[in-house]
């Protein structure tokens, strides 16, 4: 029986009962928004936590902390050989937590059906541009007919709603916010633009350079967006539905716009992070993580672990404060935190 005085509560009376777990923080792309061309020096192996480590921290989440969702990631976490077996392993648990996972597509067309068998119940596959050109401009990889391959094989198995994750960048992709909306209606996946955030590796994000929540929706005008009825709650993506259209479960399409920078929703986060290497973030835009991978090498037992976690989830901040000319971006980027 889950012990209530152990739920991720932090001083401002928010719960986290949503993990993201990152699982690696390499990747077979490299988005000129995300990682420099030649990568990063990347974790060493032996510090990466390996899948026992985190079928037990996500456990303990789930059976000590009240964690609901458990959400893969990276990096890319496609690339992480033993993936099956722990979503196997984490769909296993008691309560079960959804399992998602956030993905490039690459390799997805081969792996859906294993996944899904697995039980995956989600996934959020990240296509920025429906032109392969810029496809190999932006990811500087040749791999564009790989996601679309991905995205369908995902669909075909059952992964529904299908989500694609989209970032616009000023002068690069921002003309195509129109055209991926009627390639995700066409197809019955769900489209969500992502405002760039300061979380790049090379520290290039200017905040003046990114393309807004309201400009996005403004370049989505020809759809005669309406105002969507369904509360938001925890999620960070705001919704509006698309008349005319409807998606693959034969619901009202919507569209979705996550403005982290300009409409921040940190008064709701319910989001609690594992990096590969075991170290707790409370927010993506931290600076102080703690250190479970430790505590679980030197014999810790799931209580001790479970209390440092609650402990770690104390110190979250109200906000990102990224306009805050103290604003610091936190020394991990995006691609080693998990997105
Ligand atoms: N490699 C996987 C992928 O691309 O989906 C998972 C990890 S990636 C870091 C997760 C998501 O973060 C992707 O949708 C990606 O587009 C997004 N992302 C990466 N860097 C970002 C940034 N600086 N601002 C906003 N979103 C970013
Ligand atoms: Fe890799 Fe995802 Fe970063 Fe692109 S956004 S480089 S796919 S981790």
């Amino acid at each position: 029986m889950r012990d209530q005085r152990l739920a991720l509560t932090d001083r401002f009376g928010r719960v986290a009962t949503d993990l993201r777990v990152s699982l690696t923080d390499r990747c077979n792309l490299r988005c000129t928004y995300c990682m420099p061309a030649e990568g990063l020096a990347w974790m060493p192996r032996d510090e990466q936590l390996t899948d026992d480590e985190v079928v037990r921290l996500v456990r303990i989440g789930v059976e000590l902390l009240g964690i609901k969702d458990v959400r893969f990631t990276g990096g890319e976490p496609l690339i992480r050989r033993g993936l099956v077996g722990m979503i196997a392993a984490v769909a296993r648990l008691s309560p079960r937590p959804q399992i998602m996972l956030t993905t490039n597509g690459i390799g997805l067309e081969r792996l859906a059906g294993s996944l899904r068998d697995a039980g995956l119940d989600r996934i959020n596959v990240s296509l920025d541009t429906l032109d392969p050109a810029r496809f190999l401009a932006l990811t500087r990889r040749d791999r564009h007919a790989d996601v679309l391959r991905g995205l369908r094989a995902a669909a075909k198995a059952g992964l529904t709603p299908v989500k694609i994750n989209t970032v616009l960048m000023r002068g690069v992709n921002e003309d195509e916010a129109p055209a991926l909306l009627r390639f995700a209606l066409e197809y019955g996946y769900q489209l969500r633009f992502i405002e760039q955030m300061p979380l790049d590796a090379q520290h290039q994000w200017d905040r003046h350079e990114m393309v807004t929540a309201q400009e996005i929706l403004a370049g989505l005008a020809p759809f005669s967006l309406q105002p969507d009825s369904v509360s938001r709650g925890t999620a960070p993506a705001e919704t509006w539905l698309v008349p005319g259209y409807v998606d693959a479960a034969g619901e009202p399409a919507r569209v979705g716009v996550i403005g982290s920078v300009t409409r921040p929703f940190c008064g709701d986060c319910d989001r609690t992070r594992l990096t590969a290497d075991g170290q707790v973030r409370n927010c993506l835009f931290a600076t102080e993580e703690s250190d479970l991978r430790k505590l679980l090498r030197g014999g810790a037992d799931d209580r001790e672990i479970a209390m440092a976690w609650q402990a770690a989830t104390l110190g979250k901040r109200a906000g990102h404060d990224i306009d805050d000319p103290t604003f610091l971006q936190p020394a991990r980027p995006m691609s080693a935190i998990g997105g």
